[in-house]
């Protein structure tokens, strides 16, 4: 049975699609089945992944409410293993449709636990905010990836993600919980860059991978080409971090097991 995982943190510009994109097609490349749920209007883990919006007659937002079936809207991505679930602006409106829907938090689960059993692990991008399509991600998954940004304030705002993700947990999904919590844009130059680490793992303690992804430009070059990173450029410093992280989180999982 697939585990699933949301990469969440509702500030923007953490790394949020960057870890979505380029840890799943680690894990895929490791052998895994992976399915990338995107669950942010803006579609950037799609077009990501090579896929191109315009082409489609459906996305996770047909699947949300009801007017596709999830199979038929998942779609082969050019790489082995590694499937998506697309996103659209369509998605934009769906944060207020959804508030008369019954059930309205449960929307996303129901549909990922139909095809559940296809994958090893499911990854949820999700979108930089609160509301309701990120409460129906943490209702879905089995535990929370949270980047965080080596930046100023890197901190802030961690205080109300953990509060919404007790609140999720006391009430809705008591089985929740934290998969690991992952540095990002790490620059070994700054002094900044260096104390954030401190600090982070002071507040997460044995949360904090090992694994710290830098702050590299391929990175950032590779979603216009429509790349993971491994594909994109192999030998640098973004792939190499992201395969470590993939090894440092199967390890993990083994000792988990
Ligand atoms: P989020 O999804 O949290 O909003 P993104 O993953 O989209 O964040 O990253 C924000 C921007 O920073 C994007 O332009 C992305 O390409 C870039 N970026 C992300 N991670 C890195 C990195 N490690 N090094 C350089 N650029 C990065
Ligand atoms: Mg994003």
């Amino acid at each position: 049975m697939g585990k699933s995982i949301a990469i969440f943190n509702q500030k923007g510009g953490v790394g949020k699609t960057t870890t979505a994109i380029n840890f799943s097609a680690a894990l895929a490349e490791s052998g895994k089945r992976v399915l990338l749920v995107d669950n942010d209007p803006q579609g950037n883990l799609t077009s990501g992944v090579g896929v191109d919006k315009s082409l489609l007659k459906a996305s996770i937002y047909h699947v949300l409410i009801d007017e596709a079936d999830i199979e038929d809207v998942i779609i082969n991505t050019d790489f082995e293993r590694l499937d998506i679930l697309p996103g659209s602006v369509d998605l934009a409106g769906a944060e207020i449709e959804l508030v008369d829907f019954d059930n309205r938090e449960f929307l996303l689960k129901k549909q990922l636990e139909r095809i559940k059993a296809n994958y090893d692990y499911i990854i949820v991008d999700c979108p930089p905010s609160l509301g309701l399509l990120t409460i129906n991600a943490l209702v879905a998954v089995d535990t929370v990836l949270i980047p965080i940004q080596c930046e100023y304030y890197a901190l802030e705002g961690v205080s109300h993600l953990i509060n919404t993700f007790n609140l999720v947990k006391n009430r809705i999904n008591p089985d929740i919980e934290i998969q690991g919590v992952l540095l990002s844009m790490f620059d070994g130059r700054t002094n900044l860059s260096i104390q954030v680490v401190e600090e982070v793992k002071k507040h997460f303690k044995k949360y904090v991978y090992g694994t710290i992804i830098p702050r590299n430009i391929r990175l950032a070059e590779a979603p216009s080409y429509g790349l993971p990173i491994i594909h994109y450029d192999r030998k640098s410093k973004g792939a190499e971090a992201y395969l470590d992280l993939a090894e440092e989180f199967l390890m993990l999982e083994e000792e988990d097991d």
